[in-house]
Order: structure tokens, then sequence, then C-alpha cells
């Protein structure tokens, strides 16, 4: 569920009408609905209560300050996989003490970084990455408190890109060898072993690879806590959401009553709660695109139509270097007009972006509503892995983005002016 609809036939975030918006801040423009955020962390901690737990957004989803504000807010913790996301996370006014530093490449300056700052966890990936927290630590006369990320081994059944949790995969330690690691762990006098960790994948839409991973891994979890006295349980992020707009501003209830509900937080509580219950542990969840994806949305205006041999093109003033997704993974956008009206002419068509590359595409063949130049459409569900992706490739200004909150109109961050390209060189 989101808050973005008709209202007098133009499309709306809460009580702002976009069609204004555009027209005073300018297009591209990322807008964020603050109450979406919200109703998506509340319903994920209100499926999971009874379950001890602590969420930690994974910031790279969508780190605007504004929106890393808001969730701190709300008492969420961070999952973060660099110093700069821990740099962002605490201008925000987040807690490092409920910061999980993730990722396979961390540096011995990131990880002095994140000592000082006394972080809840480093999720650890590697062997020699174990022993270079150890080194940095005893640097600083501090311990690090660490998790292992364990690889189990399912299939999250998403695009490759995005799978995390299988053997080939670049990410955690393999099943297998878990326990000697911990063992290693154990022997390092400045490490303090605090957990295990898991995340699979992102983008799924059903909850039986979490099923069989969470099965798969308990009974290793089990053992840690009787061997290590470990913490909590951190079973990663990954909940799928609907890119179909349709669907996304429906009746979730209605899906969570069916037979084969898209994945929601009723269902994923529903099948994971009482499995990882009899733990005792504290349960962590990382979600990004989850607490993100739908609460924000990409305006952009048609330049031109153009009409090939073999196809009808509409160029926008967007591209995937505002909004990669489509071309990095095959990512889906609705694509809907600001004016309802112009949505009832239908044509099949290709949106694309002014980026000299044929993958600079938001949709092909599709059909869709047949807007025309000067027109601003909106692409959907564009508020994970959207912003936090965009370049300046070709020399183009990162988009403003804007937080909306009822009536209020924050600007979250400027646009980038030609000036902004070219500051740092020398
Ligand atoms: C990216 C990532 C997440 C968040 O994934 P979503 O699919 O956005 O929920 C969580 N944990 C780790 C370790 C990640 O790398």
């Amino acid at each position: 569920m989101h808050q973005f609809h008709y209202r007098k036939g133009i499309l709306h975030c809460e009580e702002v009408n976009l069609q204004a918006l555009a027209e005073e801040h300018g297009t591209p423009l990322y807008v964020y609905s603050a109450q979406t955020f919200r109703d998506n962390y509340h319903r994920l901690t209100q499926a999971l209560e009874g379950l001890d737990h602590q969420i930690a957004y994974a910031v790279k989803a969508n780190s605007n300050l504004s929106v890393l504000g808001l969730l701190a807010e709300l008492g969420s913790g961070f999952d973060i996989v660099s110093g700069g996301e821990l740099f962002r996370v605490i201008k925000a006014g987040g807690d490092p003490k409920l910061c999980s530093f993730a990722g396979v490449g961390k540096t011995a300056e990131e990880i002095s970084y994140a000592l000082e700052h006394e972080i809840h966890c480093f999720n650890i990936e590697s062997v020699a990455e174990l022993e270079l927290i150890n080194k940095v630590a005893e640097g600083i006369g501090a311990t690090a408190p660490i998790a292992v990320r364990i690889n189990p081994n399912v299939d999250a059944r998403t695009h490759e890109y995005i799978s995390t949790g299988k053997a080939e995969n670049k990410f955690g330690i393999d099943y297998a060898a878990a326990s000697e690691v911990y063992q290693h762990a154990a022997n390092l006098p400045h490490i303090q072993i605090k957990g295990v960790q898991m995340h699979i994948g992102s983008q799924l839409t059903s909850v039986t690879p979490f099923v069989e991973a969470v099965e798969r891994v308990i009974p290793l979890v089990a053992e840690l806590k009787s061997v290590h006295d470990i913490e909590f349980f951190s079973i990663g992020g990954g909940i799928g959401i609907i890119y179909d707009a349709a669907l996304a501003s429906g009746q979730q209830d209605w899906w969570d009553q069916h037979d084969e509900p898209p994945l929601s937080p009723v269902v994923y509580a529903n099948e994971l709660a009482p499995r990882l219950q009899s733990l005792g542990l504290k349960i962590l969840l990382e979600p990004g695109r989850y607490i993100s994806g739908n609460a924000g949305v990409l305006l952009t205006t048609c330049l031109y139509e153009k009409k090939g041999h073999a196809k009808t093109f509409k160029i926008v003033d967007a591209g995937m270097n505002d909004l990669i997704r489509p071309a990095l993974y095959q990512g889906h956008h609705e694509i809907i007009p600001l004016r309802e009206d112009d949505a009832s002419t239908r044509v099949t068509a290709d949106v694309v972006g002014p980026i000299c590359e044929s993958g600079d595409f938001f949709c092909q063949d599709r059909e869709l509503a047949d807007f025309k130049a000067n027109d601003i459409i909106a692409l959907m569900s564009a508020g994970a892995y959207s912003f936090t992706m965009a370049s300046n490739y070709n020399s183009r200004p990162l988009p403003a983005e804007i937080l909306i909150e009822g009536t209020q109109v924050t600007v979250a961050r400027q646009r980038q002016s030609w000036d902004d390209l070219i500051a740092p060189e020398l």
C-alpha cells in the first residue's frame, strides 16, 4: 500500500498535487511519501509482534538523510555496507549502536571508523576479513562485536544479479565451514562473538526460500548458542514488493487472505516467527526495498515522440543515469501519466531516456498511456535502489529529491547544477 493516488484526475502524493510540484521543481524529480515509509515499517513490526526483533533498515536502498532520519525516529536500526553509509546514519541522527556493517570488502579505515562509533556488529564475510578486524581492533584497544554471515546455499529464485545465498555467490561463509570459523573467532583476543547472520537475496516474491534458508540454518544457530552464547540471529532482508502499481495500491489485505498471496509481512511473519521463536534469540531483519520501494516515484517529462519503422519511442528527460534498474537487472516500473485522462488512449511503445546507450530504456514494447511531448509521467516504485544508484553519466546533474508529509513539501536534496558537476575537478 502506498500514498500515490489520483485525486480529481491528477496524481497526488499524500496531499500534494504532483503536476504542480513537478512544474515548480522541474524534472526528473524523485518524490517520496513519508507516510508510506512509516506504514511499511509498522506493518512489518506489527506482523512480527510477539517475536523479540529489531529492524535494521538497509541503507543502500535509499540513503537520503531525511529518509534515514524518519526511520531513526521510528526506532529503526541500520544495515550499512560502507563507512559512507555509517557517516550518513550518524548525520541523520541514527544510533550507531543499532548498525550492522555488512559487505565483502570492508577496508581497515572503515573498520576503524565503525569501531570508534561502537556499532552493533560486523557481519563477517571471510576469514581474512575477520583477522583484519581483530588487528584493527587491537590497534585501537577495542573489541569488535561480530556475526558470521552464513551462506546457506539456497536458491532465492530471484534475478541472478540480486541472488546472494547460493554457494557460487561471493557472499558469506559456507555452511559447512561455519563452526570452524566461529572457533577461530573465539580464539582471537579482540573479537567478541555476538550472533549469526544470513541474507539470501533481494526482491523475493515467495516465502519458500526464506523458510528453506531458516530451516537449514536453525540447527547451526542453536549449536552456536550453546557453544558461543550468541545473542542474535539476523535473517537479512529481501522481502519483495509488487512493482505493478495497480496491485500495490490495491488491497494488500485481500492478498493476505488468498491462497497464493505475493509476499506480504503477514505471510512472512506467519511462516518464520514460529520457526524462530524457540531459539530464544533476538531476531534481526534487514529490509531495504520493502520499506522504501513503493514509497517513491520518479517524475519525468516527455520531450519527444518518435515513430520509427518498427517502433514508437517516447523520449523522456530521465535516463538510466537517474534510474538504472531496468538496464541493470530488468527491473520493472509501472509508468502512469500525472493526468489520469491521458491514460484513456493506449499505445504500445518504448519509453527511453536521452543517454547514448541502447540499454537506456524504462520499458520496451509495453502497452501504456499515449502521453505526448510536455506531458509528465511517473515511474512508480522508485523509492529503492533508484536515486542511490544514480550517476552523473553523460554529465547529467543528479535529480532533486522531495519528501512529502501530508501537505508539507521538503526538498530533501537539491538538484545538482552544472557547476556541481565540475566542482571537485582541479
Ligand atoms: C542489500 C542487503 C539487504 C537489503 O535487501 P532488500 O532486498 O532491499 O531487503 C539486507 N542485508 C544485506 C546484507 C544486504 O546486502
